[in-house]
């Protein structure tokens, strides 16, 4: 496991916190760690590992019906989903509510082209 892949399942099992599975709401003793865009060779060709090794590409689960239930599938749209919650997280890291600011205004001029 790379360097960055423990801290990816290290800020996972913070937002688990208490060891309450993100899925289902119980808490758990011995979690696992679900991705939700699949840690496979294909979609870590396709996203990059940026994507698939970020944290929130993942949730701690306290069994394998509750990890299946985090993975998003092999769905485009799903995995834009979760690419987007990782843009989102990663502006207002680098730059605070003014990242979230800039962000929308991107969005909001991309938008401007269908009105
Ligand atoms: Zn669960």
């Amino acid at each position: 496991m790379t360097g960055i892949q423990i801290e990816q399942r290290e800020e996972a099992l913070q937002r688990a916190g208490g060891c309450i599975c993100q899925a289902c709401g119980k808490p758990f003793v011995a979690g696992q760690y679900a991705h939700k865009i699949a840690n496979k060779k294909l979609w870590r060709e396709k996203y990059g590992s940026w994507v698939i090794d970020h944290t929130l590409n993942g949730e701690y689960v306290c069994s394998l019906s509750c990890n299946a239930s985090v993975d998003v599938g092999s769905s485009y749209g799903n995995h834009l989903e979760v690419i987007a919650d990782i843009l989102f997280y990663e502006y207002e890291k680098t730059w605070g509510a003014m990242g979230l600011n800039k962000l929308s205004e991107k969005i909001l001029k991309e938008y401007e082209k269908y009105k």
